[in-house]
């Protein structure tokens, strides 16, 4: 039960974020979803309040700057929850990757949360109980092709995960990361069709992709967005309350190369 406590999730105006902010509300928490344009995240928002019939508000910036960051701070100023869920990904070969790319994965899927976690987690602390949790992917251990930049990142967010797990240890907080396999959210369901081609049904080119993509996947399908839900919620609520520097995976059993 998570009434009581507020619940941030990083844009969550799609996909995993979604998945993870409806948890919450079901689950009884204060929900406050985010993403960068307003009218998303208030459409999210009411979204989410008619689905679940819970507490859900919404404030829109871009946390990949210092500056969104702030704002998101500065009006709202305190969470029992983090999930530095939003993050961007792109297919490109490691050598065609500048600079200004680099630099980008780098400060929207690793430093947003850490800037957030230097706000909220102290406070946490203070008050003697929260959870701070890094959505990070499969893609932390297991390094497709053509995902370098993507793939630091991801691993990036394991270190700082259990860096600050440590940095708060004995103090009710706790830190983690969740490793999502390939799930099915708009953008994969996109790149998909892309690889395998538009005119194959989806189930047909779902179960293509996975034999083809990741053959050690004893799941042989997609994970669905709710799935990556059930373990942050876990993660995130007392019932989680002796995990913490730990690395979830819920990837379907894809095998590290
Ligand atoms: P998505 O593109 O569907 O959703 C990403 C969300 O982040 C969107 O709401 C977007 O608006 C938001 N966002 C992006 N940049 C932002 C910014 N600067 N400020 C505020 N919001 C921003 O993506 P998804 O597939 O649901 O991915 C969510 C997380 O899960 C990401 O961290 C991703 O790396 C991770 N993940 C996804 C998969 C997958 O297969 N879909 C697998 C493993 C891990």
């Amino acid at each position: 039960d998570m009434s009581g406590r507020t619940a941030l999730v990083t844009g969550s105006t799609s996909g995993i974020g979604q998945a993870i902010a409806a948890s919450f509300a079901r689950a009884g928490a204060d929900v406050v979803v985010n993403g960068r344009s307003r009218e998303r995240v208030d459409a999210t928002a009411e979204t989410l309040r008619a689905d679940t019939g819970g507490t859900v508000r919404g404030i829109a910036a871009d946390i990949g700057t210092a500056e969104g960051a702030e704002s998101l701070i500065a009006e709202l100023p305190d969470v029992d929850v983090l999930v530095n869920n939003a993050g961007i990904f792109s297919a490109t070969p490691v050598f065609e990757i500048s600079d200004a790319e680099w630099s980008r994965f780098f400060e929207v899927n690793v430093l947003s949360g850490v800037r957030l976690a230097r706000h909220y987690a102290p406070r946490m602390v203070e008050r003697g109980w929260g959870r701070v949790i890094f959505i990070s992917s499969e893609s932390s251990i297991f390094i497709p092709t053509e995902m370098v930049h993507y793939g630091m990142t991801k691993t990036a967010q394991l270190s700082v995960a259990r860096g600050m797990a440590q940095e708060v240890k004995g103090t009710g907080v706790t830190v983690n990361s969740v490793l999502p396999g390939p799930t099915l959210t708009p953008g994969v369901a996109e790149f998909i069709s892309s690889r395998v081609g538009a005119d194959v049904p989806f189930e047909e080119a779902e179960r293509r992709f996975i034999a083809e993509e990741r053959p050690s996947s004893l799941l042989g399908r997609l994970i669905r967005p709710e799935e990556v839900a059930n373990l942050v919620l876990y993660a995130g609520s007392e019932a989680g309350s002796a995990t913490t520097g730990a690395a979830l995976r819920v990837d379907g059993g894809v095998a590290p190369s």
